[in-house]
């Protein structure tokens, strides 16, 4: 057999496993080059919002793609972009808008408007303050104000050193909430969190009211506070940002996954009045000195536009409340199955541990198996070590939706 010269995203090519061919996609389907029609349970990794292809999205992209296809940002603009942008804060609290490509350079961006914030105000702050169990991207600062561990460990060398507030596990609350206090009595520059749940660390939910005492702490000290809603925002937990439940705005908020529904890659990274302003200036020194090639790449504006209307006109929320129903309902049913502890569910999101035993943790021999077992059932479901979840896209069938969770219950 020769081998692909593709280098897939956290894949270990030595151990052989079959890395399956897809040529097409509808709702939550997925067709392979093999004929088999394979339910993508996981939404692509949690990018795929209202389902693969929608048609609103390819034919705004197919539209743009012969008018305008990119161009420079620096010192020009283009209509998908300005428009994007008064949608995004019409829709959003927070008053300006930067783009970028992905969630890990939405959180760059964030951080980078903290240190700058602090600088342009003669008062340098650098400390980052984070979550235990984070997670928030795969470049070097993304990495390193996530969790350390397998994925990280040959470059913690270079990753720098935040202060990590433990997560607030059910009946540690006041725990987390003394060590952010603690925290922050330190002058740090940022508090930068995941709104009521963790995706890569693991499905870890945590209530509103504790993002909206993060939220006073931070407030209450001047530390800047930055929400990651790359994963949580666009329906996920059942409202259109996590933040919402608790009633937080953020300084700083970062959206990418959902932005174009998941059809093409976007980031935006929105700022409050205050960090603009600490940019503003006839001081060149002051800039917010950040760009890629492909800032507001157009294409990528006009299918994010296209996704702000499919959720100005069709029923996405009674979408997001009804598979919310179903998810919560399987909570309900899976929670007394012999070998599954922790069941949990928020919005459209379904998370179980299976008991491992002492084989635990991301390089558990569990995960690989459970994952062929859910490939040869034709379901596309990733599990993180011995914890499985359910993250549809909005689209899914309710037959296909009981077929995922009737594998989640029978994998043991
Ligand atoms: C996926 C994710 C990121 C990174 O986004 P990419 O587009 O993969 O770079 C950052 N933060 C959170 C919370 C995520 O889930």
């Amino acid at each position: 057999m020769t081998r692909s010269p593709v280098w897939h995203p956290f894949t270990q090519h030595g151990l052989e496993e079959p890395v399956p061919l897809v040529d097409r996609a509808e709702g939550a389907i997925l067709w392979t080059r093999d004929g088999r029609r394979v339910i993508d349970a996981i939404s692509s990794w949690w990018v795929t919002t209202h389902g693969h292809c929608h048609p609103r999205i390819v034919a705004a992209i197919a539209e743009q793609a012969g008018r305008l296809d990119q161009l420079i940002f620096a010192g020009w603009t283009h209509e998908p972009a300005e428009r994007l942008a008064a949608e995004l804060t019409a829709l959003l609290p927070l008053p300006y808008v930067f783009f970028s490509d992905s969630g890990s350079t939405a959180v760059e961006v964030a951080l980078k408007m903290a240190l700058g914030f602090w600088a342009n105000r003669g008062e340098p702050r650098h400390r980052i303050l984070v979550l235990e169990h984070s997670y928030h991207g795969d470049t070097i600062g993304a990495m390193s104000v996530g969790a350390r561990g397998v994925f990280n460990r040959a470059y913690a060398p270079l990753l720098f050193d935040v202060g990590t507030i433990p997560f607030p596990a059910e009946g540690g609350e006041q725990r987390t909430l003394d060590a952010l206090e603690a925290a922050c009595r330190n002058a740090p520059a940022a508090f930068l969190v995941e709104p009521l749940l963790l995706g890569a660390g693991g499905m870890l939910m945590y209530p509103p009211w504790v993002l909206a005492e993060m939220r006073a702490i931070c407030e209450a000290h001047g530390v800047l506070f930055l929400a990651d809603e790359v994963m949580t925002g666009w329906g996920r937990t059942g409202t259109l940002l996590a933040c919402e439940q608790a009633a937080v705005v953020p300084d700083v908020l970062c959206l990418a996954k959902g932005l174009t529904g998941g059809a093409i890659p976007l980031a935006v990274t929105l700022a409050s009045e205050a960090i603009y302003d600490a940019h503003y200036a006839q001081d060149r020194a002051k800039t917010f000195y950040h760009s890629s090639s492909y800032t507001a790449n157009p294409i990528a504006c006009a299918a994010a536009r296209a996704n702000l209307a499919i959720w100005r006109d069709e029923p996405v929320a009674e979408r997001i409340a009804a598979l919310g129903a179903a998810q919560a309902a399987a909570r309900e049913r899976l929670a007394g199955v012999p070998g599954i502890a922790g069941v949990r569910q928020m919005g459209t999101v379904l998370a179980l541990d299976y008991e491992a035993g002492s084989d635990r943790g991301y390089l558990s021999t569990l995960g690989p198996r459970l994952m062929a077992f859910f490939r040869e059932g034709d379901l596309l479901l990733r599990p993180l070590g011995n914890t499985v979840y359910a993250m549809p896209p909005y689209a899914i069938t309710t037959d296909d939706l009981g077929r995922v969770h009737a594998a989640m219950a029978a994998a043991l």
